[in-house]
């Protein structure tokens, strides 16, 4: 399970939901795993790339026409059915 921190989803929450989600199926006691890549952002001011830890949109020269290229992805990496 791949989180990007700009997603929005908080991956505690994730956790526990798919706990509940998975209590009376065959899922249940499955791991879920969840990645947590960095956001990354480009300026378009001044053409640096830089990472992204929160939503606040400022590159260090001040511009905040900035571009998040990555960091809002929400998708399933991998499913294992052992
Ligand atoms: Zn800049």
């Amino acid at each position: 399970m791949r989180v990007g921190r700009l997603s929005g989803v908080v991956p505690d929450a994730m956790r526990f939901c798919f706990d509940l989600v998975t209590e009376q199926t065959p899922l249940a006691g499955a791991r879920l795993v969840i990645e947590e890549p960095d956001g990354q952002a480009h300026c378009r001011a001044c053409g640096a790339d830089f990472p992204l830890s929160d939503l606040i949109l400022l590159c260090q020269c001040g511009s905040a026409d900035v571009e998040v290229t990555a960091g809002r992805e929400l998708a399933v990496a991998s499913v294992e059915v052992v």
